[in-house]
């Protein structure tokens, strides 16, 4: 069947861009599904300074591009559209966007995670102007500046910490009593005299024109508001894997919904799909580490193909 590719990639973020170069370098002709948003997190970030080899920094859009054209440049194609169903229940796999069917017989699924945001309009306009979803991405931009950090988890806690390396002061801004991070990571966020805990408080606005200014805030208790000055909001309030598509057929964590991926490699439980980037790391997160596993996707699906072709060559010897 001529219609059946070598390798879809599903999810254009530094994962799944990576992944599409090292295929096509190895004359996989991948075909990248990326997503009507393409690009990933990194589109709602603006500085990225710990990309190796962007030695003056780079944007996080600007560095999309790049990766993206440099898959191109190798021959892969994309399709700028969202899956909407795939099969994975035999081979050749089935991937679906709307009524279209794409066909393939290895697939690598790197669709990322999504930091869930609190969902305000002020917030959206801000996004990579002084709020941010990733400490150790933006941390060092606010160097003796004032800080505000949403969220009462461990990785509120961490990034608060992070921060504090480089802030003069940090807010943590829960929304109850009761922290969901453990007793240590609250403990070392007390402990540290840059921090400062404000429970029973919800952020209602991100205030600023060009850039955050503060925060109005409201007491979940009282109801009463208030202004808190910052120069800077980061939202710690957990991701979201970008998996539904994929639960009913690919083992993954029951209550987070990430792939799991078996030993060092990115295989998943169906031999031939592979999971790499966030939508299978929750604990790194970061694009270089992305694109390293989306590296390794491409050697494993690979590798998986030449040896389904050995396989398949083989029992067509033994049959002749
Ligand atoms: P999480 O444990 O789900 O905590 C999310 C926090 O954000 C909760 O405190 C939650 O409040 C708050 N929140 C959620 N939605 C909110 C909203 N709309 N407005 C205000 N607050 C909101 O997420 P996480 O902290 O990212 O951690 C995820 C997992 O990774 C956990 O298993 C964690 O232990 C692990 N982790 C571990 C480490 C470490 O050990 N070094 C570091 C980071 C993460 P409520 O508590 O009221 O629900």
């Amino acid at each position: 069947m001529d219609d059946v590719r070598n390798l879809i990639v599903i999810g254009g973020g530094p994962a799944g861009y990576t992944a599409a170069l090292y295929a096509a370098r190895a004359n996989l002709e991948p075909l990248v599904i990326e997503g009507f948003n393409w690009g990933g997190q990194l589109m709602i970030t603006s500085d990225v300074e710990n990309y190796p080899g962007y030695a003056d920094g780079v944007l996080g859009p600007a560095m999309m591009q790049d990766f993206r054209r440099q898959a191109e440049r190798f021959g892969t194609t994309f399709l700028t559209d969202d899956v909407t169903r795939v099969d994975f229940s035999e081979r050749p796999f089935r991937v679906w966007v709307g009524d279209d069917e794409y066909r393939a017989e290895a697939v690598i699924v790197a669709t990322g995670a999504t930091a869930r945001q609190l969902g305000l309009e002020s917030e959206r306009v801000l996004q990579g102007r002084g709020v941010s979803y990733c400490a150790t991405c933006d941390a060092a931009f606010f160097r003796d500046k004032t800080v505000v950090v949403v969220g009462g988890g461990d990785s509120a806690m961490e990034e608060a910490s992070f921060i504090a390396r480089f802030a003069s002061r940090v807010i943590v801004v829960h929304r109850r009593e009761e922290f969901r991070a453990s007793p240590i990571m609250v403990d070392r966020a007390r402990a540290n005299e840059k921090i400062e805990l404000l429970l029973n408080k919800v952020v209602e606005e991100v205030l600023g024109e060009s850039s955050v200014t503060g925060v109005r805030l409201r007491d979940t208790v009282t109801g009463e508001e208030s202004v808190l000055e910052t120069d800077g909001l980061f939202v710690a309030i957990g991701h979201d894997p970008n998996t539904a598509l994929f639960l009913d057929q690919l083992d993954h964590e029951p209550e987070t919904g990430y792939l799991v991926t078996r030993g060092k490699s990115t295989e998943t439980n169906v031999p031939g799909v592979f999971a790499a980037g966030d939508v299978q790391d929750h604990v790194y997160r970061q694009a270089v580490t992305a694109a390293g596993s989306g590296c390794a996707a491409a050697l494993d699906a690979e590798r998986w193909l030449s040896e389904q072709r050995h396989a398949s060559l083989s029992a067509g010897l033994a049959v002749s």
